[in-house]
């Protein structure tokens, strides 16, 4: 099946938003310092099916760095270009049921591979693209792939929002250590510090909550952008993006989540949630406030009263 039609979609998006908006429980992320300054009020909420259609509600025009939700998508990138064997071998697609940020999450396997949706793992993820790019190219051509590939996904030409990614440069020595900690088991494929670089430019990337359903959408479309029309990767691509994210996507509570919710999903640390609903449509939240795993409090509760009320969940059998 499909999603309901344009005017019902737009009615249970305005009764989600409207259930959970005022809910205050969970605080704004400030260790990156530009994220401190966000509005704990916020909330945005977007829906667009695999015909290209949308329905929002909230600040959607407000931009915010696009964090972790990247990973996901840079993963299909690099997923499209090396096929399942390598990025099994080179990155790992287990579980580390660890926070986004764990050291330990590298020492979990005799590898040292772990998993593209936490920031070792998309670390490594994020190297390739040196490789891809071309070999001798140097950093700003794997930066040119990255941003036209995540561009892609959103239809539009993202930029780059200067503030966080100085601010996060100047902040980030704990992912400095996973890189070169990853680095001494063989598992960064570039310079760690250029991978490092890459990685906090790719969360710095300004979008809006349609710019992230859009994102989503085209991985329920099987790789098409359901806006522009054009293919982004393959299908193949997706459904193992997708089974990366179901099992990783939230973190140490991803088990929670699919439990609730019963769609693949990614968060991040700037309030953002992008769910997909496979051959339907991608879904999209921000508000800032985050539960103690870094999730967005809000988004969770208005995502999981969309997927009941649009019936979604890929476990249910009706
Ligand atoms: N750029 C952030 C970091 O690496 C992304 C983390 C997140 O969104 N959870 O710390």
């Amino acid at each position: 099946g499909r999603l309901p039609g344009r005017a019902e979609v737009g009615r249970l998006v305005t009764e989600a938003y409207a259930a959970h908006r005022g809910d205050d429980t969970g605080s704004v992320a400030t260790y990156i310092p530009t994220l401190a300054k966000a509005d704990p009020d916020a909330c945005a909420v977007s829906v667009v099916s695999v015909a290209g259609e949308s329905v929002e509600a909230g600040d959607v025009g407000t931009g915010f760095s696009i964090q972790s939700v990247s990973k996901p998508f840079v993963l299909a990138l690099v997923h499209d270009a090396l096929g399942p064997a390598e990025v099994h071998t080179l990155l790992g697609v287990n579980a580390t049921g660890m926070p986004f940020n764990s050291v330990m999450a590298v020492e979990l396997n005799e590898q040292r591979t772990m998993n593209p949706m936490v920031n070792a793992g998309a670390i490594a993820t994020t190297s390739l693209a040196l490789r891809l790019a071309g070999a001798d190219r140097g950093a700003d051509a794997a930066w040119g792939w990255l941003h036209e590939g995540l561009s892609r996904f959103a239809g539009r030409d993202l930029d780059v929002d200067e503030e966080v990614y100085d601010g996060e440069s100047r902040t980030n020595g704990r992912n400095r250590g996973i890189a070169h900690l990853l680095h001494s088991y063989g598992r960064v494929y570039s310079d760690p510090d250029v991978a490092l670089d890459l990685y906090t430019r790719q969360c710095s990337l300004r979008v809006d909550v349609h710019d992230l359903a859009v994102m989503g959408a085209t991985l329920a479309d099987g790789g098409v952008n359901p806006v522009t029309g054009v293919r982004v990767v393959s299908a193949d691509t997706c459904a193992r993006v997708l089974a990366v994210m179901a099992t990783a996507g939230l973190y140490e509570l991803s088990g929670d989540w699919l439990h609730d919710i019963g769609l693949p999903g990614k968060s991040g640390v700037s309030g953002a949630i992008v769910t997909v609903a496979p051959g339907k449509g991608g879904m999209a939240t921000w508000s800032p406030r985050l539960d103690a795993a870094g999730n967005s409090v809000r988004g969770q509760l208005i995502t999981r009263d969309l997927s009941a009320a649009l019936g979604l969940n890929l476990f249910s059998s009706r």
